[in-house]
């Protein structure tokens, strides 16, 4: 129900929680009837929580800037139930894209090329190209198909806070702000979709669970934008806009520590005794390897060092959590390859690309 609307500020609403794990039919339903009447929807998708509205309606597109904060040169995903749909929104079909469609579609894949004019400036922040992804939850992919329009979305979160993984994160940033929120269960991935550019050569703008050696196994070589792991510097452009901004930051402090486990442990554990005597609270994101070196210290294990999705899938719930309560959190690092590549440009995000080597004595 919406109570209030001001121009400046989004409208007010009761929010409302549907569970989609027992009410899919009436969920999607309800959804879609709020897309196609220019409202938001927030909806589980298998990377994080997405922010959906009408992707053909910039004035329903606009909604999604106000009520995350965000800004207003930062594009959207838009969100397709079939492959063919991509027909409408871009200009042309890459070569490689069919490829990459019929090889990780539906997935977490996002394919950017130049689009057509039905695509609003609202949704790619005035740029040609345009973002497309086909999402593989099947709530996300019904919601969609029942709006009977692509629907573009963002995160679910407020702009700079750690993405979504549960329906609760979402209701923590937006309540009041949108009217419905479909609660799917905590998501697969945990970290956004992969963003491959083919505006131009391959080229990785963002790191996901598809990685450049799937993606390369399937079109050949594939670049990695340099912004993936190194902040922008002044007056620098962004292939990807959303790299300009603070992403994934919680309030408290982010150290990362990098090193093997032993020493990364031993470093942790010598950064705290030096914190703790400042009355600092810290709290560590530990894995399966060092866990047992933290014994009486507050810790919450991520997952293993040498499966990256296992930390990735944890990651952003785990820092909204200690958020709540630690001054200072540290996190290992492990080597930014393969798999691990998207974990290490969230975590090095969330940290402020504060980092700490343990291995240099
Ligand atoms: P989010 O899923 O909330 O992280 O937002 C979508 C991401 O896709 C942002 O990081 C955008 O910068 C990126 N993106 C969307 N469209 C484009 C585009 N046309 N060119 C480059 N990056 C894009
Ligand atoms: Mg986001």
């Amino acid at each position: 129900m919406r109570v209030q609307n001001r121009k400046d500020e989004p409208a007010a609403y009761e929010t409302q929680i549907i569970q989609t794990i027992r009410q899919d039919e009436a969920g999607t339903t309800q959804g879609a009837k709020l897309i196609q009447a220019g409202e938001l929807v927030a909806f589980p998708t298998e990377t994080v929580y997405g922010l959906g509205a009408d992707g053909l309606n910039g004035e329903a597109v606009a909604k999604i800037f106000l009520a995350k904060g965000r800004p207003a040169d930062n594009p959207l995903i838009e969100h397709v139930a079939k492959k063919s749909d991509v027909r409408q929104l871009w200009r042309r079909i890459p070569k490689q894209a069919q490829v990459l469609m019929d090889t990780f579609w539906p997935g977490p894949l996002t394919l950017i090329a130049p689009k057509s004019d039905c695509v609003p400036d609202a949704v790619t922040a005035g740029l040609d190209t345009v973002a497309v992804r086909m999402p593989q939850n099947k709530t996300a992919r019904s919601l969609i198909q029942k709006s009977g329009v692509p629907i573009a979305a963002p995160s679910a979160n407020r702009s700079g806070r750690p993405s979504p993984t549960t329906a609760q994160h979402v209701f923590e940033d937006m309540n009041g702000r949108i009217p419905l929120i479909l609660d799917g269960g905590p998501c697969k991935y945990g970290v956004e979709s992969t963003v491959l550019s083919l505006a131009g050569e391959p080229t990785i703008l963002r790191p996901g669970a598809i990685t450049r050696e799937m993606l390369a196994a399937a079109i050949g070589e594939v670049g990695v934008s340099k912004s993936v792991l190194e902040p922008m510097r002044e007056g620098e452009t962004a292939a990807s806009p959303g790299m300009k901004y603070k992403h994934y930051a919680p309030n408290a402090e982010v150290i990362v520590v990098l090193g093997s486990p032993e020493q990364t442990a031993k470093r942790i554990n010598s950064l705290i005794r030096e914190a703790e005597a400042e009355g600092k609270i810290c709290e560590i994101a530990a894995t399966e390897q060092t866990k047992h070196f933290y014994k009486g210290k507050k810790h919450i294990v991520l997952g293993d060092r040498d499966e990256p999705v296992t930390l990735c899938t944890k990651l952003f719930s785990v820092l909204r959590d200690m958020d709540t309560r630690a001054d200072v959190i540290f996190a290992e690092g492990i080597p930014a390859e393969d798999e691990g590549l998207a974990y290490m440009n969230r975590l090095l995000r969330a940290a402020g690309f504060h980092v700490i080597d343990a291995s240099q004595a």
